[in-house]
């Protein structure tokens, strides 16, 4: 099933603010394409953050390098095969490794942790690992990882520009120049961006959609960008220290940072993401289930999303895994999350489902 949206639709969707209008005709729409396509099963995917240490200097992330005030860790072997086990018990079909980009975890480390893991279980291997040399991402491969998630985080080349400092050596186009390279590899591409950047326009919000589906990706992770006092970004400067255009709160023209639009903006991206790329699978994020502790997790699965991400990060470590305030600070084990995870499911009528929930099956 397509539908075919252009550019103009979706940018008069996204200036949309009627409730009524939103939920009565795009989540309607969005959650019709999920049934004809994806059906109500919901995919759990184990996430593992493997290392807050980072090399790189993104001002919006609270794992820059540049963060002295955070404790830093870095999970052994036996911690991360530990977690794989607890997943592969829980049957939930995918383990998600993701961290910062860590020099001290060579690409060998992580080859002989995945080859490990497909030996010992039966469970799709996710990495989410930042850039690295092209080679890396071949030898994982080959050691048997299924897929790979690596953000665009904004499809705006001077924002891109601004928020990651050029000195990196990284930039929109070598970002998009990995996730083709990584489909060539055979992974699944799981890609995605952030919604309230600050200076983000709601036209870069729909070339964000718009580059999404030109991708063809299989994943799309979207989520409210979610201000870090510890990053020079939630002061209002730029990864060079510069600052950034102030906008005022009334600019219907701009993604707001913050407050009930920006997750609504959220909602609108993510029924439109299913219309765009009706086969991918789209996670509603722990960052959404953070600006709305309640609903926020439900309310993405009713615009159509169908994946969701528990953390079965060791509770003292995913503490500082702080990328930004307020996330997942709940003391639970995976066995409690899927329980409590079932419940909310149900009342939804949507359901658990144990296959590995694959793309394009
Ligand atoms: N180092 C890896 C993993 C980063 S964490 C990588 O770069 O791919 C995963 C995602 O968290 C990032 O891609 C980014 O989109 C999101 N993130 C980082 N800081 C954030 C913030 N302040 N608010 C919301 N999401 C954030």
């Amino acid at each position: 099933m397509e539908l075919v949206l252009n550019r103009q639709e979706v940018c008069a969707w996204l200036s949309c603010e009627s409730e009524e209008k939103i939920r009565g005709d795009l989540m309607y729409l969005g959650q019709h394409v999920q049934l004809n396509t994806k059906g109500m099963a919901v995919h759990l995917r184990g996430l593992v953050e493997v290392s807050n240490r980072c090399r790189r200097q993104c001002a919006y992330c609270g794992l820059r390098a540049a963060n002295g005030a955070l404790e830093r860790y870095a999970l052994s072997d036996e911690e991360i095969l530990a977690c794989a086990q607890r997943i592969a018990e829980r049957r939930w079909g995918t383990i998600v490794l993701q961290g910062g980009e860590d020099g001290a975890s060579s690409a060998e480390r992580v080859a002989r942790l995945v080859k490990t893991i497909k030996e010992r279980h039966d469970l799709a291997v996710t990495l989410s690992l930042g850039e690295r040399p092209i080679e890396d991402y071949a030898l994982w491969r080959q050691a048997g990882a299924d897929r790979y998630l690596l953000r665009f985080e904004t499809s705006d080349e001077a924002l891109f520009q601004r928020i990651h400092p050029p000195a990196a050596g990284s930039n929109l186009p070598s970002r998009l120049h990995i996730l083709r390279e990584l489909r060539l590899m055979g992974y699944e591409v799981g890609s995605g961006f952030l919604v309230g950047l600050p200076g983000q326009s709601l036209r870069s919000l729909a070339d964000d959609l718009l580059l999404a589906q030109s991708l063809e990706l299989d994943m799309v992770g979207i989520g409210p960008y979610i201000a870090h006092p510890d990053t020079p970004l939630s002061r209002g400067l730029d990864a060079q220290g510069e600052p950034l255009p102030l906008l005022s709160a009334s600019d219907s023209e701009y993604v707001p940072s913050s407050g009930p639009r920006q997750e609504q903006l959220v909602y609108i991206c993510l029924a439109l993401l299913r219309l765009l790329l009706p086969q991918a699978n789209l996670p509603a994020t722990t960052a959404l289930a953070t600006v709305n502790k309640d609903q926020g997790l439900l309310r993405g699965l009713q615009c159509g999303a169908n994946v969701i991400m528990p953390n079965v990060t060791p509770y003292d470590k995913r503490l500082l895994y702080a990328i930004y305030p307020g996330k997942d600070i709940v003391d639970e084990t995976p066995l409690q999350k899927e329980m409590a995870l079932q419940e909310q499911l149900k009342s939804v009528g949507r359901f658990i489902s144990y296959d590995r929930g694959n793309a394009r099956s």
